[in-house]
């Protein structure tokens, strides 16, 4: 009898694609397991079984399954179900789910590497093509599939692979079963004899003066192993939470260890709950915060998905903590997700503190090995308990889910918007928790226009905490007017005199100074004080972003690059000039004004990596400078004691943005940003620099009014049909001839307008008309709330087939983005 299997292949073509199972792999093969399969003349995949059907396909013959990889699923139904949801609700492809959702370990494509087993003995004689390709693999050790598919030219390599595979002749190395050992790491504990206070105030004495490194590692490891007491009961630290942050060096550790006041021991870090360290419990509530979490649990009990709008500081993240034990307590697990740059120590150690091992972390900055140890954790009955993780953790195998937690709910880059699938994962993730029948809790100082709405609406519950833990004050925002600074000639550069003199009274007071450039605002360009001749990127229409470190200019869009030119190309000046400020230029500012202060600058080219991102936030943290200067990357979840004055230099470019979410996104990055000063202690100051001080924005959050920018902007969101009121699509068009692709943006255009009317906006060239050396032009469609949005895309999918079938438009790309954020 004949089976056939519907594979969902990585590639951005609309279906499922149908292979038929060859006899001996009948009954072995599973809904969500991994088959590598031949896809086109020499292409082989690896898929995942979507679903068996009896009968082969009309239109085309199929080919049998190259080989099985999983035994196991590896994707849950469930999984399944839910991707089948992103694809139909962001206008993508299965395969492109599928391709988003899989860490690259697991996902063995093309590229998947074959590795020879030494240990192999064969039982009976291998065949010519069997011995050819395993002698080319031995040879090789490790290669890839294509290797093998473009050195076996006169015969199909695959099903020679899939025999020797079977015979494991040869391995497929993921890392996962390439590199996966299960992790180890050294444990500390007080010497047993040691464990009163006498016996180690004893010890101490003994190595006082001559030990000074090993008595800081000494003091660490009581600090961060919870106090005396817990040492005394023979608490146990890991080695990485000992040494991280400029912790205690593992040398001096090392010396404790031999001096017999700590002891040591290798564990395994990947089991479940290390008996050893057992977590805390968690903080007792405010009677504020208790308040609070009574009421998300009375909302729970008729709605699935809340609000939590909490002002910065107010212990939001408390609250959770409290919610997820609950719910992890009732047998289930939990979900929490943070936007990529809010995931920091800070908050894994945090949470690490009260959960232990049953935590995991799912970072695309991890390594891929980690992730995979995440995915296969999940799948295990005893995994974890807590998942804390970005976008992209939406898409994990979770099951049995109570509790799913989205913090900073209006961030951006819960949004991907390149490639597909252009899912926001707050909105998947109040999808999923439908599915999962868990709770949805969305926090945030400064919900979204929309989740706002949605709450005020009835649709979510709505719960508030207005004060800040502990009765610390909210920041003090002084707007200042840079125009009437600039006339009067009280400006020193960026900064007005009143900025000045706040950041010259911080220093002096021992204090740290966070400075803030919007992202927007900050591309450095050169420029020929001849000609006015400004270096352009040879893809896209943007000039190039000067970098003075690398002496480079930089496209931000495709990353093109070129060194910075010694004289004009046009006129042949020698020396361009650089005009705009960026982080770096501040920065060089900064350091002649306050020639003094310890300054360090973060944006995407001094953090480029987690752990350099890490680095600065923990020297700043431990007051190694006093000056931090950066962009977007410094406002999110973090907790600084000593930060008195936030100088916001210019808010303006933030007003000036075009697009309808331009207010809503200057009030919360000024809302955030300011969040960091004055967390302990005295109340912060926030310096707010604009042109524009009688601003609507600029006053409501100057008197931290979120309800009256909210009703602004919402009055303004329904008078123009924006969401929540109307759904967007946004439909690109890309084509490397800009004739061309005018040409077919406007037929594209004018046959969405036959169907949907003034519904359709455009086609228009987007501010940036050329990325990466494609031309755009882009349309936009909005539909009413109630329309019924599945009928509409199925008709958006059908005019955009017809413009792609014609052969004049072959090459142009339509790229498709449902609610664009
Ligand atoms: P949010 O998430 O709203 O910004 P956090 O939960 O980070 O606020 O709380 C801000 C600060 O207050 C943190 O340093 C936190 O440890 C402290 N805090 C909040 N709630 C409590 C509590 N119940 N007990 C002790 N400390 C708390
Ligand atoms: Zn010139
Ligand atoms: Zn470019």
């Amino acid at each position: 009898m004949s089976v056939y299997a519907n594979i969902i292949l990585p590639v951005p073509l609309q279906k499922l694609f149908t292979y038929s199972v060859p006899e001996h792999l009948q009954g072995q093969l599973q809904v969500g397991s991994r088959v590598v399969v031949q896809f086109g003349k020499k292409k082989s995949y690896s898929g995942i079984v979507h679903s068996f059907c009896p009968m082969a396909p009309e239109d085309y013959e199929t080919k049998d399954i190259s080989l099985i990889v999983d035994e196991q699923p590896i994707v849950t139904t469930e999984q399944l179900t839910f991707w089948q949801w992103i694809a139909d609700y962001y206008m993508c492809t299965l395969g492109e789910v599928y391709r988003a959702a899989l860490p690259s370990g697991l996902k063995l494509e093309s590229e998947s590497r074959i590795m020879y087993n030494a240990q192999f003995e064969a039982e009976k004689p291998l065949s010519d093509k069997q011995s050819q390709v395993l002698n080319y693999v031995e040879g090789r050790r490790v290669c890839t599939i294509s290797d093998v598919a473009g050195y076996c030219t006169e015969f199909n390599a695959l099903p020679v692979l899939r025999q020797l595979l079977e015979m494991q002749a040869v391995f497929i190395s993921e890392e996962l079963r390439e590199s996966y050992k299960p992790r180890t790491e050294k444990f500390y504990s007080l010497a047993e004899n040691l464990r009163t206070e006498e016996n180690l105030s004893a010890a101490m004495d003994s190595m006082e003066r001559r030990a000074p490194k090993q008595l800081d590692a000494l003091m660490i490891f009581v600090q961060r192993a919870g106090g005396m007491r817990k040492i005394f009961a023979g608490n146990a630290v890991r080695k990485s939470e000992l040494t991280d942050n400029n912790g205690a060096s593992a040398q001096a550790l090392q010396s404790l260890v031999t001096k017999g006041i700590l002891d040591c021991k290798v564990q395994n870090v990947s089991r479940i709950a290390v008996a050893d360290v057992a977590p805390e419990a968690p903080q007792p509530l405010s009677e504020v915060q208790q308040k609070a979490y009574v009421r998300i649990k009375e909302s729970f009990e008729t709605k699935n998905v809340t609000l939590l709008h909490g002002v910065t500081s107010s212990g939001k993240t408390e609250i959770y903590i409290h919610l997820i034990k609950e719910c992890i307590e009732s047998g289930r697990k939990a979900l929490y997700l943070l936007p990529e740059i809010a995931l920091t120590t800070q908050i894994t150690s945090r949470l690490r503190r009260y959960f232990g091992d049953s935590l995991g972390i799912y970072h695309s900055k991890f390594s891929d090995a980690e992730r995979v140890e995440v995915w296969n954790n999940l799948l295990r009955e005893d995994g974890y308990k807590l998942i804390l993780g970005v976008r992209s953790s939406v898409l994990l195998p979770l099951e049995n889910v109570g509790l799913i937690i989205v913090d900073e709910e209006h961030e951006t880059s819960y949004k991907q918007f390149d490639p597909a699938p252009r899912y926001n994962a707050r909105d998947a993730a109040v999808m999923l928790g439908m599915q999962l029948k868990a709770k949805v809790l969305l926090g945030s100082a400064t919900p979204s226009v929309e989740s706002y709405h949605n709450a005020l609406t009835g649709r979510y519950g709505l719960v508030e905490l207005t004060e800040r833990y502990a009765g610390i004050e909210m920041p003090h925002i002084e707007p200042v007017d840079i125009k009437k600074a600039r006339m009067q000639r009280k400006m020193t550069s960026m900064f007005s005199w009143e900025l000045k003199d706040r950041i010259d009274e911080s220093l002096r007071n021992n204090e740290q100074v966070i400075l803030f450039q919007n992202r927007r605002g900050f591309s450095p360009y050169v420029e020929c004080r001849q000609c006015a001749w400004v270096p352009k990127c040879q893809n896209c229409d943007v000039s190039l972003t000067y970098h003075k470190n690398s002496n480079q200019l930089v496209c931000h869009y495709c990353g093109f690059s070129m060194t910075l030119p010694v004289e004009c190309p046009v006129c042949g000046t020698p020396g361009l000039e650089t005009r705009g400020f960026g982080t770096e230029k501040i920065e060089e500012e900064v350091r002649e004004i306050f020639p003094e202060a310890r300054v360090v600058r973060m944006d995407i080219d001094t953090a480029k990596s987690r752990k350099a991102y890490e680095q600065i936030i923990s020297e700043f943290e431990q007051h190694n400078y006093d000056i931090l200067i950066g962009t977007q990357m410094i406002s999110k979840g973090l907790d600084f004691d000593r930060v008195s004055t936030v100088g916001i230099l210019n808010a303006d470019n933030m007003l000036n943005y075009p697009d309808f979410r331009a207010y809503d996104r200057c009030f919360q990055t000024i809302a955030q940003v300011s969040g960091r000063a004055g967390r302990k202690g005295r109340r912060g100051e926030v310096m707010l620099q604009t042109t524009d001080t009688g601003h609507p924005v600029i006053c409501d959050v100057v008197s931290g009014d979120y309800k009256s920018h909210y009703n602004k902007q919402i009055r303004e969101r329904e008078m123009y049909r924006y969401p929540p009121f109307y759904r967007l699509i946004n439909i690109t068009v890309k084509h490397k001839d800009r004739q061309c692709n005018a040409r077919a943006a406007g037929i594209l255009a004018s046959m969405l307008r036959q169907l949907f009317d003034w519904r359709i906006l455009g086609p228009q060239e987007p501010p940036v008309n050329r990325i990466a050396t494609l031309y755009l032009q882009r349309i936009t469609l909005k539909i009413e709330r109630n329309a019924n949005a599945r009928q509409v895309k199925d008709m958006v999918t059908a005019v955009v087939n017809r413009l792609v079938a014609d052969w004049q438009f072959r090459r142009v790309t339509v790229q498709i983005d449902v609610d664009p954020y």
